[in-house]
């Protein structure tokens, strides 16, 4: 059960919902849809979800110490509706690090990515 509520967690710890809260309030000057992410993160746990841009589902994910995350589309947007979608933890924070510092090419660098973690993957089986 979640430590902070008694639902039924989704991590060691915490469930959906307060996960989701979590998540949300460290940017808090965007509007989120609270039901919606938890669903989201409910969904990076199925082991057929897959990455939006690798095409790899969860289980291959973790094969290569890899796992699926709640990508917000447009980092000037909150977790709504629309604006979410599941993305592998590496290439999220790879995102993440071209949007920060405005470079261009974010694409084109997770497409080289997404080619050396099907290479790895490949390997691994
Ligand atoms: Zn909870």
């Amino acid at each position: 059960m979640c430590r902070r509520c008694g639902r039924i967690r989704i991590t060691p710890t915490l469930c959906a919902w307060c996960l989701a809260y979590d998540l949300e309030k460290r940017i808090r000057d965007y509007s989120h849809d609270r039901a919606e992410h938890a669903w989201m993160l409910i969904l990076s746990h199925l082991p057929e979800s897959c990455c939006a841009v690798s095409g790899l589902t969860r289980d291959e994910l973790a094969r290569i110490g890899d796992r699926l995350t709640v990508d917000r589309i447009d980092n000037d947007r909150g977790y709504t509706r629309g604006n979410m979608q599941l993305l592998a933890g590496s290439l999220n924070r790879e995102k993440w690090m071209f949007d920060r510092y405005y470079l261009p090419g974010a694409m084109q660098a997770l497409g080289g990515s997404v080619v050396r973690m099907r290479q790895e993957l490949d390997g691994a089986s």
